[in-house]
């Protein structure tokens, strides 16, 4: 097991994925080499996500796998949103890990790495109180296609069933300078695709004196040569101004997709969350989007079962799904959090009710997302393609809409990466069936 190896898995969102690109780059330029299995690593590293209980004993039981190779010279590294919710606590938990750093650390991960390397074995990152960004020009990219560009860490708001403000930290918006200048290499690099991150981007500031908000930031990277197509997530209804409709109106390089969290469908529930918006202030974001030149899809996510939810209060929230129409949805039953003001609420919804009214919110939804997606059967959609899925001998492409398409053309390879007219001649509940058309 060659010394300067490393192997990380990566668990949890899209920040946790860039996260991990980022680090991936960082040990690489550090003189690392990235191996395919934490049976051939030195260093085994989990990125781990504290979203929800059952992302959190993931981490435990990969650890426990490997507690037999502790004082072997292999090194145990827990990264991410769990490392910085139990801190030193997982020491002795699993004493077979080394270091915990959260992500508001990960700029001093080659100082860190060398505690490590010089036989430090309790080394820990787990600082809140920074203003900086994870800036490095040290990342691995996934995806040659589609790249992730972080413009805003941390988080101010104070959901009552989030653990984010608690694992990274306040917001800390990157310049504009920053983030421009990063898109640019980008799109110089061949990406004709970016996606902005952050856990609440319509809330970014820029912080130099050139001062964007969000909806200036997005305009101006869709003006950026090269680039076909900005994305972006995660939005909160509170942040999400008229401006950012009316900048996406202004440029199709801004796909025709939003993603606008909720949570609940009923004002009673939404002040319990201390969401800091109502159910009229979230429609009427939702008109924006509906009333705007272009056509949006609108997806969000939605918890279920939390504290004091009333099924009346259920009622309002499937009756926000017959007003809004979501192209989709993300769904989730309430999972108690460290440290969220939640835990402290009264009137616990059973697991199996949770689970009834999941089931329902789902079935409902379904049945929005199976009459949508039909509605587009003989659309002409141009597509990017992401892969081709061998054993269907379909492409697999992705819509403006931030649809799954899956299509049929002659050729069997090199459209990966391209852009593709497809004529859609299926559809069912999460995707569409087409058939290419033309190159363009
Ligand atoms: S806005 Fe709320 S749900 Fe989103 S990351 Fe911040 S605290 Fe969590």
């Amino acid at each position: 097991m060659p010394a300067k190896t490393f192997y990380i898995e990566t668990f949890g969102c899209q920040m946790n994925a860039h996260d991990s690109e980022k680090v991936i780059g960082t040990l690489l330029a550090e003189g690392y080499q990235q191996v395919e299995t934490p049976e051939a690593a030195h260093l085994v590293l989990y990125n781990t996500c504290s979203i929800r209980d059952k992302a959190e004993q993931k981490v435990f039981s990969r650890l426990q796998q490997f507690k037999r190779d502790a004082g072997k010279g292999k090194l145990f590294g827990v990264l991410g949103c769990v490392a910085q919710q139990e801190g030193e606590k997982i020491f002795d938990r699993a004493p077979h890990v080394s270091l915990v750093a959260g992500s508001a650390s990960y700029t001093r991960l080659p100082e860190l790495l060398v505690q490590l390397e010089t036989g430090h074995r309790r080394v820990t990152g787990l600082s809140l109180d920074t203003d900086e960004t994870f800036d490095t020009p040290f990342t691995r990219r996934d995806n040659p296609y589609r790249a992730y560009l972080t413009i805003i860490e941390g988080c101010d708001k104070s959901c009552a069933y989030c653990v984010v403000p608690f694992t990274r930290g306040p917001e800390r918006s990157r310049t504009s300078e920053s983030v421009m200048a990063e898109a640019r290499r980008l799109a110089d690099q061949g990406y004709t695709e970016i996606q902005l991150l952050g856990q609440n981007v319509n809330s970014y500031r820029d912080p130099s004196p050139a001062g964007w908000d969000f909806a200036a930031l997005l305009g101006r990277i869709a003006e950026i040569p090269g680039l076909r197509r900005v994305r972006y997530t995660t939005s909160h209804p509170r942040d999400f101004v008229k401006a950012i409709v009316d900048a996406m109106d202004a440029s199709p390089v801004l796909c025709d997709h939003v993603h606008l969290p909720v949570q609940s469908g009923s004002d009673r529930t939404l002040a319990a969350m201390d969401r800091l918006y109502t159910r009229a202030q979230y429609l009427e974001r939702i008109e924006w989007l509906k009333n705007a030149r272009r056509r949006y899809s609108i997806t969000s996510d939605i918890i279920v079962g939390f504290p004091g939810e009333t099924e009346d209060d259920f009622e309002q929230t499937l009756d926000l799904l017959d007003t809004v129409q979501y192209d989709s949805l993300f769904s989730f039953k309430y999972s108690p959090r460290p440290n969220t003001a939640a835990l402290a609420l009264p009137n616990r919804v059973t697991e199996d009710e949770q689970q009834r009214r999941l089931a329902i919110l789902q079935e409902k939804q379904r049945a929005i997302q199976i009459r949508l997606n039909a509605a587009m059967v003989g659309n002409i959609e141009e597509v990017m393609v992401e892969g081709r899925n061998h054993a269907t001998a379909q492409w697999i492409g992705r819509t403006s809409s931030n649809r799954t398409l899956n299509f049929s053309d002659p050729r069997t390879e090199g459209l990966n990466g391209q852009y593709v007219q497809v004529r859609v001649t299926r559809s069912g509940p999460n995707s569409l069936v087409g058939e290419s058309v033309t190159v363009v």
